[in-house]
């Protein structure tokens, strides 16, 4: 395991079903809190002292609608705009379809909605922008031979090539590296899974360099590509000197942990203590669920 450059302490925690749990977690490695549902790892995740320093990524749904896409959501279009207001002297707020750029016809939505007499609407490309969300004026205007609507219309790591001298860049290459580079810059929030939510938000937080990232079940819906690809993540914050704290089930994430705090030995009032702590080594010789399946999974 990585030497541990610190501990969080966390003393005498009795939130929800927690037994009075005393337990240090080692700080600049990888830590996994496992256990079946309901024994209490996300309300050990809860009483991590919360401030400045400690980036909480948790299952808090995104508040997302159409009109927000990965791009506005990370304030990367933001520096876009300004680009293609300094290239073509005008005002930012053109390159918006939310606001002064938006195509009259469909205010910005790239679709329009025909209500049937059946309650049901029916949805349809904007006849007068074709999708583009954008007025004429605003799609008259280029930067470096590309509209604006163009550009909404690049995958991220694309977007991350062209913009590779802006401020922009930064967090277009951020997305690319927690695996989400192929979404593209103005596909609504909406569309996105589970997963890639998750992981766009890591990019952003990765962005604020705190030191203490904690993440609740980050693998719920990934592929295991994608699992190696978040462990990979996670290990170049490491890298870097950031701890990363993880309440999760999956085997691989765990097996690749430096450290494992196990709940149980249950769940509910069955729960809500520490079974085991240690290396996933030693977890595969306990006698606990978690200890059984890594230890099944490896034979
Ligand atoms: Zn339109």
């Amino acid at each position: 395991m990585r030497t541990p450059t610190g501990t969080l302490c966390i003393d005498h925690a009795a939130r929800n079903n927690l037994r009075d749990v005393t337990v240090d977690v080692p700080l600049g490695c990888l830590v996994a809190i496992t256990g079946v549902a309901g024994a209490g790892k996300t309300s050990l995740l809860a009483c991590l002292p919360r401030n400045e320093k400690v980036a909480v990524l948790d299952q808090t749904p995104i508040r997302g609608s159409r009109r927000s896409s990965p791009a506005t959501y990370s304030g990367a279009l933001d520096d876009i705009r300004a680009e293609f207001a300094a290239a073509n002297n005008v005002k930012a707020n053109l390159f918006s379809p939310n606001s002064a750029g938006a195509c009259a016809n469909c205010a910005g939505l790239g679709v329009t909605f025909t209500p049937t007499p059946l309650g049901d609407d029916v949805t349809a490309t904007c006849a007068s922008c074709q999708g583009a969300r954008f007025q004429q004026e605003a799609l008259s205007h280029t930067l470096r031979k590309k509209t604006i609507a163009d550009v909404l219309d690049m995958a991220i790591e694309t977007a991350a090539g062209f913009f590779s001298d802006s401020p922009a860049a930064d967090i277009l290459n951020r997305l690319t590296d927690v695996g989400i580079g192929y979404i593209h810059l103005g596909q609504p929030l909406t569309d996105l899974s589970g997963g890639e939510r998750q992981r766009r938000r890591l990019a952003i937080e990765m962005g604020r360099q705190a030191p203490v990232y904690v993440l609740d079940e980050p693998t719920n819906g990934l592929h295991l590509a994608d699992v190696d690809n978040l462990v990979g993540v996670c290990e170049s914050l490491i890298e870097g000197g950031a701890s990363v704290i993880v309440a999760d089930h999956h085997r691989d994430l765990i097996a690749r942990s430096d450290w494992v705090i196990d709940l149980g030995h249950d769940a509910g009032h069955d729960g809500g203590s520490v079974v085991f702590e240690g290396t996933p080594a030693d977890l595969t010789r306990a006698k606990t669920h978690t200890g059984r399946a890594l230890r099944a999974s490896h034979a």
